[in-house]
């Protein structure tokens, strides 16, 4: 069996992340910086990846998303505003995710077909919204019970095309990683872990879940890449959310290389989630 790895990006700056208040962020300060830094290590491997790009960047960002797609990539839409979608009613939902769509459709001429929301919070209701709405995809599950922002999708009704693939008529649900430890499901998908966590003990989990045979599916974000460490955070941001803002940033570039590595010795292709749409079917 084919083992898929999909390196995904969601594209969003650093004041979009949940611990900040963005109205209090000075929004001149740019972490963008790190989709550079990415792209860079994705050419050097002649990987290929899905961004999932939020749509009130798509106007600043429109010259670098033809650079991405020319590139080869896939293009997808992370919300408009990063606002998490449990947070909004279905009808704020829906105009947020149309908002996104138009985004890309009038400043970039791209049709965004897959989705991931901000902060996996997502359920069957909004999901149903997104196959309403014509999209092929979405990505935001994941099976890590101790973070409560993340959402849960009940999708008992699809099928189970494979250990972390899930199908209903025409669309397609991929789970982030997780790797079951001690009882618990710790995620070893996203860029948070990668640079919080020491090298020895993301091997170990990565090893773990590697005997499980599952496809892999990662998510990082421009900030954790960004060379910009002189960000100035809203001033009452509290001394635990500096540290997981800023902790292992100049390290993970480092460790993207050993990951990109390791899935390499471990027979991963490296693909798009379209790619892997394409080839199921
Ligand atoms: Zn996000």
């Amino acid at each position: 069996m084919k083992k898929y790895a999909v390196l995904s990006m969601d594209v969003e700056d650093w004041y979009h992340l949940d611990y900040f208040n963005k109205d209090e962020c000075n929004q001149n300060q740019s972490t963008m910086d790190g989709l550079d830094i990415y792209l860079d290590i994705l050419d050097q491997y002649d990987i290929k990846t899905t961004f999932f790009i939020v749509g009130e960047l798509v106007e600043k960002l429109k010259d670098k998303i033809e650079i991405i797609k020319r590139k080869g990539h896939e293009i997808c839409l992370h919300s408009y505003a990063h606002k998490r979608p449990l947070q909004l009613s279905l009808e704020d939902f829906k105009k947020d995710t149309i908002l996104g769509v138009e985004s890309f459709k009038n400043f970039t001429n791209t049709d965004v077909k897959g989705y991931r929301a901000p902060c996996f919070s997502l359920d069957r209701d909004r999901l149903d919204i997104l196959r309403e709405l014509g999209f092929e995809f979405d990505s935001s599950k994941i099976k890590f019970d101790a973070h409560d922002l993340y959402g849960r999708i009940n999708i008992s009704d699809f099928q189970d095309t494979d250990t972390n693939i899930y199908k209903k008529a025409n669309f397609y649900e991929f789970e982030a990683s997780t790797v079951e430890f001690l009882n618990k499901n710790l995620p070893v998908s996203g860029g948070g872990y990668l640079r919080i966590f020491p090298w020895f003990l993301t091997k170990g989990l990565l090893k773990r879940f590697f005997k499980t045979n599952k496809h892999y599916f990662f998510y990082i974000h421009p900030f954790e890449f960004s060379e910009n460490y002189n960000i100035k955070v809203p001033e009452n941001t509290n001394f635990k959310t500096k540290i997981r803002f800023n902790m292992g940033r100049k390290s993970v570039e480092n460790k993207m290389h050993k990951l990109i590595k390791l899935l390499k010795q471990n027979n991963y292709e490296f693909v798009t989630f379209n790619q892997i749409i394409k080839n199921e079917t």
